[in-house]
């Protein structure tokens, strides 16, 4: 893609698959800790992030997200190595920058919530404002074609990430996205169409929900914000069975256990791969141009939704294709006995 592919794609309504979820999956293959959720191993294996980039843009994803999730000032703090902030954050964008060109994918920059803003206390909006510029400037040094800011709950607080990205970014666009909680608002007490048409309104490029909802929770906010907002909208839930009753993914409960699924026993509560589907022909029909998966994604999900939208995912030359199964496939392929002897052993007839 050439450099003005963000803006150009955007303003003609087509769509953008962006593969997020870094941090649950460097978690889950135990090289960063569930609690601070701090992407140290962009240091310590700058090779495995590398790698995880390649892997979604073959899995159909058009931009590589540099891996600066919680890697704040707040976060690096709280685990005592603040000295690493800036070389963490740079070593990240280089990675991403690495990939993106090699794989002629864009590169985006990433700020999120900042973990200490407070609605009520204006002096930590400067703090949450330095935060962001720092991170803002190294992406644009970096050559970020665009910077997104998630997961905020408060919507003041996007409004703060919106303002450094125009304030810092030389005219970088900026993707603004919503982590809507259990109730029909922002913590702050505003609906999440109407925080979206005010984000959109004070110049975001693209608005919208990711992280928190799972698909089937995700949606309906979605209905209503692409009622609301004019421009492009995005959606990039959780991979977890999420519904009316548990809306978010720390709400979940195990069904065995009866006690909080997150972040240790999510895998319970993993969407099949059809739900993906599902949830990805929503969106595509719902008019969502800037697509994608949060925590909880993995390739083979990514590729689905690359395939709903008619992206091109190298992937795909892998997709299931049961007609070569000795038990499911074409029955004149195979001996009539792996049809029924089989089936009826594996119980699966
Ligand atoms: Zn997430």
């Amino acid at each position: 893609m050439d450099k003005d592919s963000f803006q150009n794609l955007m303003k003609n309504g087509k769509s953008l698959l962006v593969a997020e979820g870094y941090l649950f999956e460097f978690e889950r293959r135990g090289y960063l800790k569930a609690g601070a959720f701090v992407p140290e191993v962009v240091l310590e294996h700058p090779e495995l992030v590398k790698q995880l980039h390649e892997e979604f843009v073959h899995a159909g994803s058009d931009v590589v997200l540099a891996f600066t999730y919680y890697g704040h000032r707040e976060k690096l703090r709280l685990i005592g190595k603040e000295h690493l902030l800036e070389v963490m954050n740079r070593k990240a964008l280089s990675i991403a920058s690495e990939v993106a060109k090699a794989t002629g994918t864009l590169l985006a920059g990433n700020i999120c919530n900042t973990t200490i803003y407070r609605r009520n206390d204006p002096d930590t909006w400067q703090v949450v404002r330095d935060m962001f510029k720092e991170q803002v400037i190294w992406a644009l040094e970096a050559g970020v074609d665009f910077i997104v800011g998630e997961t905020f709950g408060e919507f003041g607080e996007a409004m703060l990430a919106l303002e450094s990205i125009k304030e810092s970014g030389e005219g970088i666009p900026a993707v603004i996205t919503l982590a809507a909680p259990g109730n029909e608002t922002t913590m702050d007490g505003i609906p999440f169409d109407e925080a979206c048409r005010r984000l959109e309104e004070a110049g975001a490029a693209v608005v919208g929900l990711n992280c928190a909802r799972g698909p089937k929770s995700i949606v309906p906010l979605m209905v209503k914000i692409r009622e609301t907002c004019k421009g492009p909208i995005a959606c990039l839930p959780v991979t977890y069975r999420t519904n009316n009753e548990y809306p978010t993914m720390q709400s979940l409960i195990d069904p065995d256990t009866k006690k909080q699924a997150f972040p240790y026993d999510l895998p319970a509560q993993c969407c099949s791969r059809s739900e993906i589907e599902e949830f990805a022909r929503e969106c595509r029909d719902l008019g969502v141009e800037y697509i994608g998966l949060c925590c909880g994604n993995c390739s083979h999900y990514l590729r689905i939704v690359a395939e709903v939208y008619g992206h091109h995912a190298p992937a795909s030359k892998f997709s299931p294709d049961m007609s070569q199964h000795f038990m499911y496939g074409d029955k004149t392929k195979f001996h009539q006995y792996f049809h029924e002897e089989t089936a009826r052993a594996f119980k699966c007839a």
